[in-house]
C-alpha cells in the first residue's frame, strides 16, 4: 500500500490517530476526517509539522468528497459503551448513513475500503471463543443495540458494495483494545481503572467481576490491520488478543501495576453486558501470519505514563 493517498475517518480518535501514524511511517498520504464527537484533536498534534497529514473537521454522515483516494479506512464511531449510549442516534447515522457515505466514495475512486467493525457484532456470545463464522447473540432493542446493530449494518452494507459494485472491501472484528491516546474518561474498563489507581480511588467494578475480556495493546492491533488492508480477504476478519481476562483479573494487574492498595467498589452490571468475550484468531494467524505481541502487563505498563500524564492534567 505504498505512496497511496489514503482516507481515515474517525482520524482524531485512540484508533484512527494510530492508524494515520502507521500509514505516514509506511510513506502514504494521509487525510483524517472526524467531527471530534468523541476524538481529541491533541491525538494529531505531534503531527503538525507532517506535510503529508491533511486534517478536516467534518461529519461522515453527511456526504463529503475531498478529492482522490486509493484507500479508505473507516473507522469513525462512537466506541465506549459510555459514548455510545450517549449519543444512541449520533451512533446509528454513522454506522449507517457515514458508512454509506465512505462507500460511495470508495465506489466513485475504485478505492479499497476497511471498515472498523467490532466483536459487539457477536453481542453476548453462545460461543466461546468466538470464531468469523458465528453470526450473534444481540438484543436489537436492548441499551447497547445503538451501536451493536449500526455495525451490523455496516457490516451488511460493505458486503452488499463488495456483492454489487465491486469494492475491494474488508471488515475487521476488532476486540478490546487499549492503549495510550485511549481517552481517559470514556468510562472503558482500562481507562477507568487505570485513572482511578493513578487517582488513589477505589477501583469500580461492575458485577461480580467474573465476566471476561481479552485485551488487545494497540500497536498489535494496528499491525494486524494494515495487513488485513493488503490481503485479499473480504470476509470479517477477527484481530484481538486471545488471552481472556476476568474483570477482577485485570483490576489486580493494574493495581499491581500502579502499586496502589485501592479498594474495590463493586457496581451493578449494566444490561445485556456481554459475560465473556475471547477472539479465536485462527483466521488472522493463517491468512496474515499474525499475530500479538504484547502481553497485558507489558502493555499496562507502556500505558502508563499516557494515563499518568492525564491525570496530571486534571489536577491543572
Ligand atoms: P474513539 O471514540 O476514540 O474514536 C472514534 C472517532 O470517530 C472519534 O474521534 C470521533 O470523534 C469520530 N467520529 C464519530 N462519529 C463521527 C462522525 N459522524 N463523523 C466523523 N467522525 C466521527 O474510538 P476508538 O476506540 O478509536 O474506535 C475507533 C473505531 O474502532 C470505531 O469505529 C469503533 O467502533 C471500532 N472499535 C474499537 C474498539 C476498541 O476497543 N477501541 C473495539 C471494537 C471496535
Ligand atoms: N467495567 C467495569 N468497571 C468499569 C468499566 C467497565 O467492571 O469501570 C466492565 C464492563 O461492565 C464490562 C467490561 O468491564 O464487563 C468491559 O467494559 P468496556 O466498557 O471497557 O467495554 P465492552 O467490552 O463492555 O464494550
Amino acid at each position: 500500500m505504498a505512496s497511496q493517498t489514503i482516507l481515515v475517518t474517525g482520524a482524531a480518535g485512540f484508533l484512527g490517530s494510530h492508524l494515520c501514524d502507521a500509514l505516514l511511517a509506511e510513506g502514504n498520504d494521509v487525510l483524517g476526517v472526524d467531527n471530534l464527537c468523541t476524538g481529541n484533536p491533541a491525538n494529531l498534534e505531534h503531527l503538525a509539522g507532517e506535510t503529508r497529514f491533511r486534517f478536516e473537521e467534518l461529519d461522515i454522515c453527511k456526504p463529503f468528497d475531498l478529492g482522490r483516494v486509493d484507500f479508505v479506512f473507516n473507522f469513525a464511531s462512537p466506541a465506549s459503551p459510555v459514548d455510545y449510549m450517549r449519543l444512541g442516534i449520533e451512533t446509528l447515522l454513522v454506522g449507517s448513513a457515514g458508512t454509506l457515505n465512505t462507500l460511495e466514495l470508495a465506489k466513485k475512486y475504485g478505492a479499497g475500503y476497511l471498515h472498523a467493525s467490532t466483536s459487539e457484532c457477536y453481542g453476548d456470545p453462545e460461543v466461546h471463543p468466538q470464531v468469523e463464522s458465528y453470526w450473534g447473540n444481540v438484543n436489537p432493542i436492548g441499551p447497547r443495540s445503538v451501536y451493536d446493530e449500526a455495525k451490523r449494518f455496516s457490516e451488511a452494507a460493505v458486503a452488499a458494495y463488495h456483492r454489487y459494485h465491486g469494492v475491494n472491501t474488508h471488515l475487521v472484528r476488532i476486540f478490546n483494545t487499549y492503549g495510550p491516546r485511549l481517552q481517559a474518561n470514556d468510562g472503558r474498563v482500562i481507562s477507568n481503572l487505570m485513572m482511578q489507581a493513578l487517582r488513589g480511588e477505589a477501583l469500580t467494578i461492575y458485577g461480580d467481576g467474573s465476566q471476561t475480556r481479552s485485551f488487545c495493546y494497540c500497536s498489535d492491533l494496528i499491525e494486524g490491520i494494515v495487513r488485513l488492508a493488503k490481503s485479499d480477504e473480504h470476509l470479517p476478519t477477527n484481530i484481538g488478543n486471545p488471552v481472556e481476562w476476568t474483570i477482577l483479573e485485570c483490576a489486580k494487574e493494574i493495581q499491581a501495576l500502579v502499586g496502589s492498595h485501592c479498594e474495590i467498589a463493586f457496581q451493578p452490571l449494566p444490561q445485556d453486558d456481554p459475560k465473556q468475550r475471547k477472539p479465536d484468531i485462527t483466521k488472522a494467524r493463517t491468512l496474515l501470519g499474525w499475530e500479538p505481541k504484547v502481553p497485558l502487563r507489558e502493555g499496562l505498563a507502556k500505558s502508563l505514563d499516557y494515563f499518568k500524564a492525564c491525570v496530571e492534567r486534571e489536577k491543572q
